[in-house]
């Protein structure tokens, strides 16, 4: 039976364990940290666990969906999509339940006319194939081939600047739109464009899921295990992978390995061995993201505005309802340029709500609620903005990696950041490394 490892327990990391044992592959999943998840990871609040990074789960994760049927997961929340943001002192809301008519013409307004004569075809043309709504599309690969010489800041103009494009590159790159390609906004776009749920058992009941569903097949899960070198066995066709557990390094040989970690990450773990392809891994932007989720007495939202963007001068990039039925549990998501100048990785938990509290307060019941405990997580490579012309850097990484024979990576910088594309990048992977013959 042949044997493969994959390093890096997060989504991805699942995804490609996942889609290996599908095809009767023996597998090692290789985690540093205690316990898998990554950026899906979750905490104890009071008595129940909430999850810090990604719980949203849009009506066309088709991939993901299955994952979670077959881990016996079948029942979700309706989350849907409602936001607001402050337009000249006023409160505008959008969202996917109300007056359809009316938000659609609130949304044309955010984007005035230049941003819809741009964004409009890159719409139809998600709408026409989701599959295009990903990084490394044919449709995106030809945007970014036209327009990547200029930032996204330089290729929208305002309105749709301030009111479309930041809120959603803070929010999922962790970046201003000058640190963001057109070519890469297809990915974003593709996410704007679904509605949402969210899993009843949370995500941590979804990774205790799969950890059984593991049990019952080909699977090993290693947490605590963090892999740090990787080599050719002298003299076989199999990959050598020397790791750390409980201080102690050892080393283990597969047939094939494949790396789920974030492109930084393999970065770094290759530079010994592949040294080029170390330095194009190393141009994958990350941004940090700090995110404190806070329970109050009393609710804080209603149940129809749930959740309030706020412009580029303020570090809260977002403060929303936990989930539809949450209105007392706040999620403060502090991201793009002005978080990165206050907040780093010293500050305090309490420094950071507090902050928050203060940006947040005079829009929601906040000031006189008494705040009851918190769950707070910084994460300094916690969003992905990929780089300008990533496809072509995808590329470039690929020819390097081709040296590597048996070896596959995969991550949030191949086809987006969404728990769905991880899975898409994870699917594709597996096809290719097992369809290598070396
Ligand atoms: C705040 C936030 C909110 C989000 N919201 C959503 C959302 O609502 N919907 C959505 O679809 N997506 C969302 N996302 C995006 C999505 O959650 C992430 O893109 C995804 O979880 C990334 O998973 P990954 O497995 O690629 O990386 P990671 O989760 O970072 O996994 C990498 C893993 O590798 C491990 N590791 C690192 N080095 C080593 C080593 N040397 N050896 C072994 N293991 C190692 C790490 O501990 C980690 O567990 C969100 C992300 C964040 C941060």
């Amino acid at each position: 039976m042949m044997r493969a490892a994959v390093i890096g327990g997060g989504i991805s990391g699942i995804a490609t364990a996942f889609y290996l044992m599908q095809r009767n592959i023996e597998v090692d999943l290789y985690e540093s940290a205690p316990r898998i998840g990554g950026r899906i990871g979750s905490e104890r609040l009071d008595n129940r666990w909430v999850d810090f990074g990604g719980k949203n789960v849009g009506k066309n994760y088709r991939r993901f969906r299955e994952f979670v049927t077959a881990c016996g997961i079948a029942d979700y929340e309706y989350f849907g999509f409602n936001t607001s943001q402050i337009i000249n002192g006023r409160v505008v809301r959008i969202n996917k339940e109300g007056a359809r008519l009316l938000n659609t013409l609130r949304f044309m307004s955010l984007c005035g006319f230049d941003g819809i004569r741009k964004l409009y075809p890159h719409v139809q043309a998600i709408l026409k194939d989701r599959s295009q709504g990903v990084l490394n599309s044919d449709y995106f690969n030809r945007v970014a081939d036209k327009f990547d010489h200029t930032s996204l800041a330089g290729y929208l103009k305002e309105p749709c600047l301030s009111h479309i494009a930041r809120p959603v590159t803070v929010r999922m790159n962790g970046a201003e739109p000058d640190e963001c390609s057109p070519g890469n906004f297809g990915s974003n776009l593709a996410l704007v464009l679904d509605s949402y749920e969210q899993l009843k058992p949370d995500m941590h009941g979804m990774l205790d899921a799969f950890q059984e569903f593991a049990v019952e097949g080909s699977l090993r899960i290693l947490s605590g295990h963090r892999v740090t070198s990787l080599s050719r066995d002298p003299g076989s066709p199999l990959i050598k992978l020397g790791y750390l557990h409980q201080g102690v390094a050892e080393t283990a040989v597969y047939d094939r390995v494949i790396s789920a970690l974030p492109a930084l990450r393999l970065g770094f773990l290759l530079e010994g061995i592949l040294p080029q392809a170390s330095a194009l891994l190393r141009k994958v932007r990350y941004y940090p993201v700090a995110i404190a989720i806070v329970k109050y007495h009393h609710n804080v939202f209603t149940s129809s505005q749930r959740a309030m963007v706020f412009d580029h001068t303020y570090p809260l990039s977002n403060a929303g309802a936990y989930g539809i039925n949450d209105l007392n549990l706040v999620r403060y998501t502090f991201s793009g340029r002005a978080s990165r100048s206050v907040i780093s990785e010293t500050t305090s938990a309490e420094e950071v709500i507090a902050l928050g509290e203060s940006i947040a307060g005079p829009w929601f019941s906040i000031r006189d609620n008494q705040r009851e405990s918190f769950a707070y997580r910084y994460i300094t490579e916690g969003l992905c903005a990929y780089s300008p012309m990533h496809y072509r850097l995808l590329h470039e990484i690929d020819q390097q990696l081709d040296q590597f024979a048996g070896f596959g990576a995969t991550g949030d910088y191949r086809r987006g950041a969404s728990i769905e594309a991880c899975f898409r990048a994870a699917g594709e992977c597996v096809e290719t490394l097992l369809r290598d013959k070396h």
